[in-house]
């Protein structure tokens, strides 16, 4: 199975470079430009490692590494530029797998991918996996489970959890939802986020993390 990468890095020649560097070797890789992008998209996909660059545009590769390494498994390798950063990087506060200090080779990081994603677990997907207090979302194998008991859950529903799963504490509107979940088809348009938070709610029962943000959609949250 193709191993998907996600690029996050605010240089395009650098991302454009390691783009062809990685699909050159068989991988399928994307790029965004901000750790908000990034959260995005883990929130949508299953992603198998995250190429994280530090220096970013709004919340910074170290707040993104964490707020991954607070809901995901999925490795992170990081480029780093700054002496100050290589420190905090190689320390074991920023949970990256591992580092890769700019400038770099392009085969270099291609080699530290695969390394990566090896003792990730070989051949087999180490998919994603999103956690909230007991509840447990595995994209591999589209399972949600409550301590360990399975959770019997639509395609859509498992999408939408997924979606406010990966992002939590922040509230999103019905809006955003649609797109996230249902990616731009609108049947019934936001009453639609409605009808299937209301069903999840009623499936999650008390172990339901998701809180009405009045005037604006939903989030997760204690
Ligand atoms: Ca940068």
């Amino acid at each position: 199975m193709t191993k998907r990468v996600l690029i996050v890095e605010d240089e395009f020649n650098i991302a454009d470079l390691l783009k062809a560097y990685l699909e050159r070797d068989g991988f399928e890789a994307m790029w965004v430009r901000s750790g908000e992008q990034a959260l995005d998209e883990l929130g949508r996909q299953s992603i198998d490692l995250i190429v994280l660059d530090i220096g970013l545009p709004g919340i910074d590769g170290f707040e993104v590494c964490r707020q991954v390494r607070a809901r995901a498994s999925v490795p992170i390798l990081m480029l780093t530029a700054r002496e100050d950063e290589i420190d905090r990087v190689a320390g074991l506060e920023s949970g990256a797998d591992d580092y890769v200090v700019k400038p770099f080779s392009p085969r270099e990081l291609v080699a530290r991918v695969k390394a990566i994603l090896r003792r990730a677990g070989g051949a087999s997907d180490p998919g994603v996996v999103l956690r909230w207090e007991s509840i447990e979302l595995r994209r591999d194998a589209r399972e949600v489970t409550i301590d360990d008991n399975p959770v019997e859950l639509t395609n859509r529903e498992f999408d939408l959890l997924g979606a406010l799963l990966a992002h939590p504490n922040i509230a999103l509107s019905r809006d955003r939802l649609l797109e996230l979940v249902w990616g731009g088809e609108y049947p019934g348009g936001t009453r639609t986020v409605d009808v299937h938070v209301a069903q999840l709610r009623r499936k999650l029962g008390e172990a339901s993390p998701i809180r009405t943000v009045h005037g604006v959609g939903y989030k997760v949250a204690e």
